[in-house]
């Protein structure tokens, strides 16, 4: 390689654990699609040392990080800027090394899950929604979906006391009164909790369902979970937890690269390791 060429750029993921998450495959197969040159790999950076990993950052000129458990709160300490969608949360997914070495974060995931709902022809302006859980997921859900113009967000949740610090994160946020009145009066119902993670656990009482339902699961272990079976069976459409997976991933995409990712491409990889994982393949 002549001395001139520049190294090919490289972009990775910290967490702790990081050997199950699905980004290098998902980035990988953006980047082939793009017929990019670019590297993607994952770090196991123990809890407590994301400076370190932002210090190795500027040192080695990695380009981007992706950042999952347990590193947002601190990585999002440890920029030198943080986007809006990050400032409102005090958490980071995404960190992109800019050209005069600044190290910027930014938050994808609430803006990805409304993506997802866009790229499948829904929008969020003015619509009526249901939230439940209050943590990590469901904040940056329901900041972004405040951010895009939800006319009206009820948030439900297991411990109550969670559900003021989340909804001061939109102005059209509030605590339900109620689940099933606040489920009957949405349109859209997220369940940003965990329950239906590897079990055929149920965060709602199906019978609450309605054809005119649009049901969002964040849930994608299993893909299909038992809340998207009873929201199909009652009628509703359904949308499963990879599109936010991949919406999210794709805005990094543009982010560090400027281009538009093939999403399509993306998303087959991500089902392909699913199923590899799964022993279906
Ligand atoms: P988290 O911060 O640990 O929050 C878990 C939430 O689930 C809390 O609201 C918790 O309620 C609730 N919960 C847990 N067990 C429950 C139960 N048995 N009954 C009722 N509520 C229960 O987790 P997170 O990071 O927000 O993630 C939530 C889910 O979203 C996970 O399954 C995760 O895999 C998924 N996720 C998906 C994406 C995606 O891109 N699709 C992105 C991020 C997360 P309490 O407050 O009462 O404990």
């Amino acid at each position: 390689m002549p001395v001139t060429d520049r190294p090919a750029p490289v972009a990775a993921v910290i967490g702790s654990p990081v050997g199950h998450s699905l980004s290098p495959v998902i980035h990988r197969a953006a980047f082939a699609a793009a017929g990019l040159d670019w590297s993607y790999v994952a770090f196991d950076v123990a809890a407590g040392r994301a400076d370190e990993a932002l210090a190795a950052m500027r040192v080695l000129g990695i380009a981007g990080y992706s950042v999952t458990t347990p590193h947002k709160e601190q990585v999002a300490a440890g920029v030198d800027e943080l986007a809006e969608s990050a400032a409102a949360l005090d958490s980071v997914n995404t960190v992109v090394a800019g050209g005069d070495g600044r190290l910027i974060g930014h938050s994808t995931d609430g803006d990805g899950f409304v993506a997802s709902l866009e790229a499948e022809g829904v929008g969020v302006t003015g619509l009526r929604i249901v939230v439940l859980g209050a943590g990590g997921a469901a904040r940056s859900v329901v900041s972004a979906l405040g951010r895009a113009g939800a006319a009206d967000i009820a948030v439900v949740n297991r411990t109550p006391g969670r559900v003021g610090a989340i909804v001061a994160l939109a102005g059209t946020a509030h605590a339900a009164d109620d689940a099933a009145t606040a489920v009957a009066a949405a349109t859209l119902v997220v369940n940003a909790t965990s329950v239906g993670f590897g079990t055929d656990d149920i965060p709602l009482d199906p019978a609450w369902l309605r054809p005119e339902h649009l049901v969002a699961d964040l849930v994608y272990h299993p893909l299909e979970t038992a809340l998207l079976r009873a929201a199909a069976a009652a009628g509703a459409r359904t949308f499963d937890g990879l599109g936010m997976l991949i919406h999210q991933a794709a805005l990094q995409q543009r982010l560090w690269t400027g281009n538009d990712p093939d999403v399509a491409a993306m998303r087959a990889a991500a089902e392909r390791e699913l199923a590899r994982r799964a022993g279906e393949v």
